[in-house]
């Protein structure tokens, strides 16, 4: 039976659920932010679920899950569609599980906050800013992204500045996860087993809740300051992420000239051929951060404290991280981006080097952040002035010469994001093997069938 059959007699099995069979709609729940790339784009383009459900709770989840475990139909799982890389896109059809209807929020005390996979950031913290605490990463799509989502195939975001990516120790505490088998099991996985699903695209389980540790919920400053040279506006930068250990902050990032001319809404407040920083401290910190600038010779051009920003719903947060890009994109069409990490050694050096090598055919923007092990760098988001395919390669390959890491942001094939190695290449690190093997010992636990988003997670070889 051909998988659009097989669709069509689930939604037959079980009526009672909330099904999307219209192509339109189908069409736009089988897409996401992969366009920022030319070459997703051209790589995805027409792949489509055959059919979608939202459930409302687990025993639909569970029914659902059963029915396509026992007529083998490929499960996409989806929060917002918010992601990059094409993570959610069912490029071999079947079912699109929808989870933004399973979006309750559960608690939040002493430091930790658990709910539903399918809750927006947005709602997550606005439920538990009252009660004291805030998510610790804080991705730029926030209005819009799941928990779930944001756990099976993103980063981090503000906040990273100070608690480093999702995948450093100590930042999610639990996972409920479901199997997709005849007979769904549920397990809850805690610590570092529970991180052994996150970033892998929902191939190697469906979490159905999470229980992430919080930050303290602070009124966040927002300023942005301008500077006229470049090596001043890296220091600044490296000083407030990690030589001033009193300020603090919950985003850093540096816009080099001439990304900030993209910002139209924000252009009073950039004053042209400077580059600018945008951050959100605490107000207990504004004064040294305005200090800081100052000696670095920034100007402030830009301040809202928390009632304001509250007040105009507009946030610095959703000009940085790949809102960037997006912002660009809104002037120019022609525009993609790469991913680069630099090394917390010879950051300042590296991106001095790329800027003068590339700039303007590539924008750098600069996010600070720590690293899984605690180390002070900032990774890079830059804006590229797309020509070729072959161009956009070649770029990659110049930062890498300057010993600058860069994560494909190009594929819809999770080992060649850069964040999970292939399983059968031998040149692998003890690490990088064990992460690999983890992934997939995960995927034959939770998916044995191999039916949790096909064509994703090469490594895996089929039902062992
Ligand atoms: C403009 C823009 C800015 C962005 N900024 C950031 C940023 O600051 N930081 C960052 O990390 N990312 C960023 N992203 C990427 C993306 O927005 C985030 O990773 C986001 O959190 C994804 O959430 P979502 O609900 O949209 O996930 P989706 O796109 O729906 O899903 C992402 C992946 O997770 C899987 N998944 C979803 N829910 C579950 C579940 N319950 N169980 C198992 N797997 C699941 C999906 O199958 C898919 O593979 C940005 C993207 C755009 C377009």
């Amino acid at each position: 039976m051909s998988h659009a059959a097989a669709c069509a007699a689930l939604a037959d099995e079980l009526p009672a659920l909330a099904w999307t069979r219209d192509d339109a709609q189908l069409t736009r729940l089988s897409q996401d932010f992969s366009w920022f790339s030319p070459v997703l784009k051209r790589q995805l383009e027409g792949k489509r679920g055959d059919i979608a459900v939202r459930p409302r709770n687990e025993d639909e989840i569970r029914a659902v899950v059963a029915a396509c475990a026992r007529r083998r139909v490929p499960v996409t799982v989806r929060g917002s569609g918010t992601g990059n890389y094409g993570q959610i896109v069912p490029v071999q059809g079947g079912l699109i599980l929808d989870l933004s209807g399973f979006n309750a929020f559960g608690w939040a005390r002493g430091g930790a906050g658990r709910a539903q996979a399918g809750i927006r950031l947005g709602d997550f913290d606005r439920a538990a800013q009252p009660l004291g605490w805030e998510l610790r990463w804080l991705p730029s799509t926030f209005r819009a992204a799941s928990l779930g989502g944001l756990f099976g195939g993103g980063f981090g975001g503000a906040g990273s500045v100070t608690y480093g990516p999702i995948a450093a120790a100590g930042n999610v505490l639990g996972a409920r996860v479901m199997s997709v088998e005849p007979e769904p099991q549920v397990a809850e996985l805690r610590g570092a087993e529970a991180l052994l699903v996150h970033h892998r695209w929902g191939t190697n389980g469906i979490v159905l809740e999470l229980e992430v540790a919080l930050a303290p919920a602070l009124p966040w400053v927002e300023m942005i300051a301008t500077f006229e040279a470049l090596p001043a506006a890296i220091d600044f930068c490296m000083t407030l992420h990690g030589a001033t250990p009193g300020i603090v902050r919950k985003e850093l990032a540096l816009m080099c000239a001439p990304i900030p001319e993209y910002f139209v809404t924000l252009a009073e407040h950039l004053p042209q051929g400077r580059h600018a920083v945008l951050m959100l401290v605490a107000e207990t910190s504004e004064g040294a951060t305005r200090e800081l600038a100052g000696a670095h010779g920034g100007d402030i051009t830009y301040r809202k404290d928390a009632a304001e920003v509250k007040r105009l719903n507009r946030t610095l947060v959703e000009y940085c991280w790949n809102h960037t890009t997006l912002q660009a994109l809104k002037v120019d069409r022609n525009l993609t981006y790469l991913q680069a990490r630099f090394d917390p050694l010879r950051q300042k050096e590296q991106v001095l080097a790329l800027h003068d090598k590339l700039s303007p055919e590539v924008m750098l923007h600069l996010e600070y952040i720590r690293l899984t092990d605690g180390r002070y760098t900032c990774s890079s988001l830059p804006v590229v002035r797309f020509s070729t395919e072959e161009r956009l390669a070649e770029l990659g390959q110049v930062f890498e010469e300057h010993g600058v890491v860069i994560n494909n942001a190009h594929t819809h094939v999770l080992e060649d994001g850069g964040k999970l190695r292939d399983m059968d290449r031998s040149a692998l690190s003890a690490a990088q093997r064990m992460a690999a093997e983890a992934a997939v010992a995960m995927k034959q636990r939770f998916d044995p069938a191999g039916l949790l988003n096909p064509g994703k997670l090469r490594s895996w070889h089929g039902p062992g």
